[in-house]
C-alpha cells in the first residue's frame, strides 16, 4: 500500500507565500476567451487553482474543472455572469485539489459531475479534496465520453499513467480547442505525481498522443500556465524528453540521486522552466525516481 499524501496541502505548502491561499485570498476571477463560446478562467490576482475552462450555449454549460474550493462562490458568481445561468456539467480532468474543489459548491447548484473512474476512486478515500461526499463524480468512464451540445462536439478522452492514474483531455473537434489538463504546464516543469499513478514515460506517451490529435490552428489550455497552441504543447515535450534523457544517460550510468542532482542535467532549463512548486531540483528527483520506479514524489 502506498503512503496517499494530502495533495492539496502539499500544493499549497510548496507555493512560494506570495501565491500560497492564506496569504493571498484572490478578490476576482478573470476570463480570456479562447474562441467565441469557450473562456479560460483563472484567478485574477492570485492562485485560484488550475486552469478552468468554460463552454457556454444555449443548450448546457459545460465547466472544465473548478479550483479551489474556496474560490467555489466567486467561481460561481463568474460563471452565471458569462453563461447566463448555472453550470450543467463539471468534467474533472484530474483528481487534485486545485482541479475539483469546488465539485460539491456547483453539484449543490445543480451540475451532474463527470470524470474517469479513477477520479472517484481516489475522492472515495479522500472526499474533502472534492469539497466533500457531495463533489463526488456521479457519472464515470473508463476510456472516452463525448458530449454534443451547443452544436459542438466534445471528445473527452482517457490518457493512461501520466500526471496521475485518472487524467482526461478534452478535444473541442468543431472549433478546434484542446484542453490538456495538467498533461501540460505550459512553460513550467510539470508535476507528475508518481503518489498518484503518474509517470514520466506514460507523460511523454500522452502529450505526443494530444501533438497527434491536434494542427497549426487548434488553441491549447493546458492545467497551468498561458494558453497556447500546437508548437507550445511540442516545445513543452521535447524539453520533457530532453531532460528524460539527460537524467536516463546518469541514472544508466550507475549514479545515485544526490550525484546525479549535484550534477544538474537540467541546468539548461533551470532559467525558462523552474517554478515555486517544481524546481529544477524537484523535476530532477522526479525523473529519478520514474526511471527507477519508485512510487515516492
Ligand atoms: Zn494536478
Amino acid at each position: 500500500m502506498t503512503t496517499r499524501l494530502p495533495i492539496l496541502a502539499i500544493l499549497l505548502a510548496a507555493l512560494p507565500a506570495s501565491v500560497a491561499l492564506a496569504q493571498q485570498p484572490v478578490s476576482a476571477i478573470k476570463a480570456t476567451e479562447v474562441v467565441p463560446g469557450i473562456h479560460m478562467l483563472e484567478g485574477a490576482d492570485g492562485f485560484a487553482g488550475g486552469n478552468m475552462t468554460l463552454l457556454s450555449g444555449d443548450e448546457h454549460v459545460v465547466l472544465i474543472d473548478d479550483g479551489l474550493g474556496a474560490m467555489a462562490g466567486l467561481l460561481l458568481e463568474k460563471t452565471r455572469e458569462i453563461a447566463g445561468r448555472n453550470i450543467d456539467f463539471v468534467i474533472n480532468t484530474h483528481v487534485h485539489g486545485d482541479h475539483v474543489g469546488s465539485n460539491a459548491h456547483f453539484a449543490e447548484n445543480g451540475a451532474v459531475i463527470v470524470a474517469h473512474d479513477n477520479i472517484r476512486k481516489r475522492l472515495l478515500d479522500n472526499p474533502e479534496f472534492a469539497g466533500g461526499e457531495g463533489g463526488l463524480p456521479v457519472l464515470t468512464f473508463s476510456d472516452a465520453v463525448t458530449f454534443h451540445i451547443n452544436g459542438n462536439e466534445a471528445y473527452v478522452f482517457h490518457l493512461e499513467h501520466a500526471h496521475t492514474d485518472g487524467d482526461a483531455a478534452i478535444l473541442f473537434k468543431n472549433v478546434n480547442v484542446l484542453v490538456a489538463g495538467d498533461i501540460q504546464f505550459h512553460g513550467l516543469f510539470p508535476f507528475i505525481d508518481l503518489a498518484n499513478g503518474g509517470n514520466v514515460a506514460g507523460y511523454i506517451a500522452a502529450q505526443r498522443e494530444m501533438l497527434a490529435m491536434i494542427d497549426d490552428e487548434t488553441r491549447v489550455v493546458p492545467g497551468h500556465g498561458a494558453i497556447t497552441d500546437k508548437a507550445g504543447l511540442r516545445s513543452d515535450l521535447d524539453m520533457l524528453v530532453d531532460a528524460h534523457a539527460r537524467v536516463k544517460a546518469l541514472v544508466d550510468a550507475g549514479q545515485n540521486e544526490e550525484q546525479i542532482l549535484a550534477a544538474n542535467p537540467l541546468s539548461i532549463y533551470h532559467d525558462d522552466y523552474n517554478w515555486g512548486f517544481i524546481t529544477t531540483e524537484r523535476m530532477t528527483r522526479t525523473l529519478i525516481r520514474s526511471l527507477n520506479g519508485d512510487q515516492q514524489p
